[in-house]
């Protein structure tokens, strides 16, 4: 858009782009601008509204073409507070912890120490797949070797299923109760602290 525009603060001034509002609005503080797409607001609502409507990050206002496009990318925003059980780094999530694990990111691990964990888990017949067990026990990590105990998906990687039992709308399951409790604490037990279980 171009042209001329009047702000309530009473000054009308020229736009050459969307942008030249927002860059007012911060200046004048007589809206709000969304810094997704930079139109002006009158009042925080109505830019609420707006980011609603356009699953609009409430943070950072980026704007999203799905809900769980947004949903996703919100968690960017959460505190971090899970540490690497390897190196300092620190996570929003325990999956995503995992899933930096299973990167080898700060570590090698080239006999997959961290799924033939989960095979030598005392509860391993709620997240490993009964077929499966063997392979992970003999470092082999092969099709989906985990599945949720409550909605029975299964998932090729450990991170997946941490993943789906933290997030998942569809499935009540949880990490914080249950047997991927007692996972998340054996995890903790064998890949940080070294304790080594006998098969
Ligand atoms: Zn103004
Ligand atoms: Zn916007
Ligand atoms: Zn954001
Ligand atoms: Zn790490
Ligand atoms: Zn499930």
């Amino acid at each position: 858009m171009r042209g001329w525009v009047g702000c309530n603060c009473g000054v009308e001034f020229y736009v050459y782009k969307q942008e030249d509002i927002a860059d007012h609005l911060r200046e004048c503080g007589y809206g709000v601008p969304c810094e997704g797409c930079f139109l002006g607001f009158d009042s925080r609502p109505g830019l609420a509204q707006h980011l609603k409507l356009n699953n609009g990050c409430r943070t950072c206002h980026r704007h999203f073409s799905t809900e769980n496009g947004l949903r996703q990318h919100e968690q960017v925003h959460l505190p971090r507070t899970v540490e690497c059980f390897k190196c300092n780094e620190k996570f929003i999530s325990f999956s995503a912890m995992i899933l930096h694990l299973e990167q080898e990111i700060c570590w090698q691990d080239p006999n997959h120490e961290l799924e033939h964990a989960a095979a030598t888990c005392f509860q391993w017949r709620r997240f490993v797949e009964r077929s499966s067990r063997i392979e992970l026990l003999n470092g082999v990590v092969d099709g989906n070797p985990f599945y949720c105990e409550r909605c029975y998906r299964t998932f090729p990687f450990l991170s997946a299923l941490f993943q789906h039992a933290t997030f998942s709308n569809q499935c009540d399951a949880s990490i914080d109760d249950g047997a991927l409790a007692k996972l998340v604490r054996w995890l903790e037990l064998v890949i940080e602290y070294g304790y080594v279980s006998k098969r």
